[in-house]
């Protein structure tokens, strides 16, 4: 059986022989994977398609429930790569790690799609902000699995003024119900700095500012968070955080 989808690639394993081992995000949101025989030696336009993050309509021949399907088609639409950008291409490493981890072979959820989809475009609108991006694809991905409550109101008392000091299990707790010493505390401006990142669209995706404390604040939260629920950074994150 033949199916064709639009998908966005995650990672492409060589094997010894030359075929590749791929695995895709399609349109509805399945991680799925497919072998690529002899994906090293013929034509370059079959390589290329390969690209983590690439943009493809992939079909692929197989059984339904296989484990394994062989890719029979596989044409490079778009790519996010910029060339020489050193940070945007690790960047894209990391979030072609991240989506292969969360998203699920025989689980579809759209929004992983369309979410690393945007991605991909602003990273090649705008390679200079990578690190912003990861960070809003980190903090969407954490809402797509349900681990971040939304920062209108205090999960413990339901305030919607007072600043957010902490994120447990339970949610956000906030200044007016949760005594939190000051050094230990998020910092001013993180609620607001949480609402800006849900707002914003894949089209203006807020970029980093270093004099931002509750930016940098959240950021680390939300990566600490998602790397927990993970089991562990990636490897591809190793690399961006030793060479940046
Ligand atoms: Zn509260």
């Amino acid at each position: 059986m033949l199916r064709t989808f639009d998908a966005l690639v995650l990672r492409p394993t060589l094997l010894p022989d030359g075929g590749a081992v791929v695995s895709f995000l399609t349109e509805l949101g399945e991680r799925v994977t497919g072998l690529a025989k002899g994906a090293k030696k013929p034509s370059a336009k079959w390589v290329a398609a390969f690209e983590p993050l690439g943009s493809v309509r992939v079909t692929f021949f197989g059984k339904e429930q296989a484990d394994l399907r062989r890719v029979t088609r596989c044409e490079l639409a778009f790519s996010p790569i910029t060339l020489g950008h050193l940070e945007s291409s690790l960047v894209i490493a990391c979030l072609a790690d991240l989506f292969d981890r969360v998203a699920k072979e025989g689980m579809e959820d759209e929004r992983l799609y369309r979410l690393l989809s945007a991605c991909g475009r602003a990273l090649k609108r705008d390679p200079d902000n990578a690190l912003g991006i990861l960070a809003y694809a980190e903090h969407w991905l954490l809402h797509c699995i349900g681990l971040l409550p939304h920062p209108r109101v205090c999960g413990r008392c339901g305030n919607e003024d007072a600043p957010l000091v902490l994120l447990d299990e339970r949610g956000w707790a906030c200044a007016a119900c949760t005594p939190v010493d000051p050094s230990e505390a998020l910092p001013k401006g993180t609620r607001e700095h949480l609402k800006r990142l849900r707002s914003a669209s894949g089209e203006a995706i807020p970029g980093i500012d270093p004099g931002d404390e509750a930016q940098a604040a959240v950021t680390a939260l939300l990566r600490n968070r998602l790397m927990m629920e993970l089991g562990g950074s990636p490897k591809s994150y190793e690399v961006l955080f030793r060479t940046l």
